[in-house]
């Protein structure tokens, strides 16, 4: 429902304190102000989707975008170049810690206000959702007093929150703690933190080498961007530091691999690198809400390939007067990777891709997956979230080097789906979810992916000429309309083959 101010009367001060204070007790992480020909719509962002949360009339739009660029310490005559800006400020006792940004579109100035947030940090290393054996190599990266531990995922997956929790928990009296970042999202007492200034040439990489002079037992840096601060950051660890950073990779695997694109030699990759957590967040179902259902015949399955044993009853969102659309706040799921001497020597000796693919999948990794069914299975998210999250083309990927790859036996589901147009047809049908969009042909939409054939091909169970028998058919579907059509599935029993073949 949008919030209605009464723009003739209020002061446009107490307008957008008003929103920057609200937004914050809801717990947005972003609030965004789009100029419209007739209107300013502004949206926030809660646990990563945004809503509607007000229109501003075309009258005071001008003076409520001026109102924010002066307090962030904007220039207010410029507004056809992009500007940043910082809000700190305590209003009605909260803590108000914002970054501003506006660009010029052709409606006018765009702003958009992200709001740091550290309370997660706060709680503690042992709230952020570890699963205990996940919990227990995490502190076993940190009690090595050398090597580097990277916190993968994309933007917005929570990997600072990670980062600051671990120098949370590092941060002693005996410890000299080093940062680099860009920009600082959270001040910690007693630790060195230096803001990366590039106008005047202060970037991660010179950043490090005088870290470097400064006798530090621990160095963290914001984010790993380029290959200057990669080598750096990998001979630091090697000489005697810990260094904590992130890297924009989605799993274990894919890291060691930036990492070696980066050109880090493979050999000091292979002494520095203690560990990896991958992590993504999933919106966490409301306790007052969430309601127990069984689990249909899919996901009784999945659950059985995936994590080896059977789950009756599952919770599904609700949505009630507290939460809204059935789920409050964000868990993450992780995915961690402790480097053992196996692949350290896989790593040094320029081991190919798939045989590092089976030594990091068949150590004692729980793979995203895995953790996100995990977290399903306690009743945290739903399997639709995880499903939505988790790109299952990545995960069958990964196992296809464990039993998943016999379990679910791909190859022989993609060979006995039935013709894609009666499916989409009947799909299609389905009133209440429209699945497939009108306007794509069925001969566009369903076959199995290509890659489900290289698969199949690479398994154990594939041969070449199971891969030629594969009747040629039109592309992919677009993973999206996949995934609609898995939980469409999921909600419908007896269309467990229709599923399997679409893998
Ligand atoms: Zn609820």
């Amino acid at each position: 429902m949008l919030r209605k101010f009464d723009y003739e009367k209020m002061p446009v001060v107490e307008i957008v304190n008003e929103i920057l204070l609200d937004a914050s007790k809801r717990g947005a992480s972003d609030i965004h102000f789009d100029p419209h020909a007739d209107f300013m719509k502004v949206r926030i962002r809660i646990d990563g989707a945004l809503i509607d949360y007000t229109e501003v009339p075309n009258s005071i739009k001008k003076n409520l975008v001026t109102r924010i660029k002066i307090v962030s310490g904007m220039n207010i005559t410029e507004s056809r170049l992009p500007q940043d800006g910082a809000i700190k400020a305590t209003l009605q006792d909260v803590n108000l810690d914002l970054r501003v940004s506006s660009i010029p579109t052709s409606n006018g100035e765009k702003i958009v206000i992200r709001i740091l947030d550290y309370s997660m940090s706060v709680s503690g290393l042992e709230n952020l959702g570890f699963s205990e054996s996940n919990y227990k190599k995490v502190l076993q990266m940190l009690n090595v007093p050398n090597g580097i531990v990277l916190v993968t995922g994309a933007t917005g997956s929570g990997k600072s929150t990670t980062v600051y929790s671990m120098l949370q928990r590092l941060n002693r009296e005996e410890t000299n703690i080093i940062t680099v970042e860009d920009p600082i999202e959270m001040d910690i007492e007693g630790i060195n933190q230096i803001q990366t200034n590039s106008e005047i040439g202060l970037n991660f990489a010179t950043s490090l080498r005088s870290i470097l002079r400064q006798d530090p037992n621990v160095i963290m840096i914001g984010e790993i961007r380029d290959t200057e601060t990669a080598k750096i950051a990998v001979r630091a660890s090697i000489t005697g530091h810990l260094v904590l950073s992130t890297i924009h990779t989605n799993n274990s695997l894919n890291t060691i691999e930036r990492l070696l694109d980066m050109d880090v030699e493979r050999y000091l990759l292979a002494s520095a690198l203690t560990g990896i957590i991958s992590q993504k967040l999933a919106r966490r179902l409301c306790p007052k809400c969430k309601t127990a259902r069984p689990t249909n015949e899919y996901e009784k399955r999945l659950f059985r390939k995936v994590l080896h044993k059977d789950v009756s009853q599952i919770y599904s969102a609700e949505g009630c007067e507290y939460c809204g659309n059935g789920y409050k706040g964000r868990i993450a799921i992780h995915e961690v990777l402790l480097i053992n001497q196996e692949i350290k020597d896989a790593l040094s000796e320029g081991i190919v891709k798939e045989k590092m693919r089976e030594l990091v999948y068949t150590s004692d990794v729980t793979t995203l997956l895995q953790d996100g069914l995990e977290k399903v299975a306690e009743g945290a998210t739903t399997f639709e979230e995880v499903l939505k999250i988790i790109e299952l083309e990545d995960d069958d990927r990964i196992a296809g080097s464990m039993d998943l790859k016999s379990s679910l036996d791909f190859v022989d589901l993609t060979n006995k789906k039935e013709a894609p147009t009666e499916r989409v047809e009947r799909v299609a049908k389905e009133p209440s979810k429209p699945i497939v969009t009108p306007q794509r042909t069925a001969s566009q939409t369903v076959r199995p992916p290509e890659k489900r054939v290289e698969t199949s091909s690479a398994s154990s169970l594939g041969s070449v000429k199971r891969e030629t028998s594969i009747p040629p058919t039109p592309p992919a579907p677009p993973k999206n309309d996949l995934l609609e059509r898995m939980k469409f599935n999921a909600a419908a029993d007896d269309d467990i083959d229709d599923i399997f073949s679409e893998f």
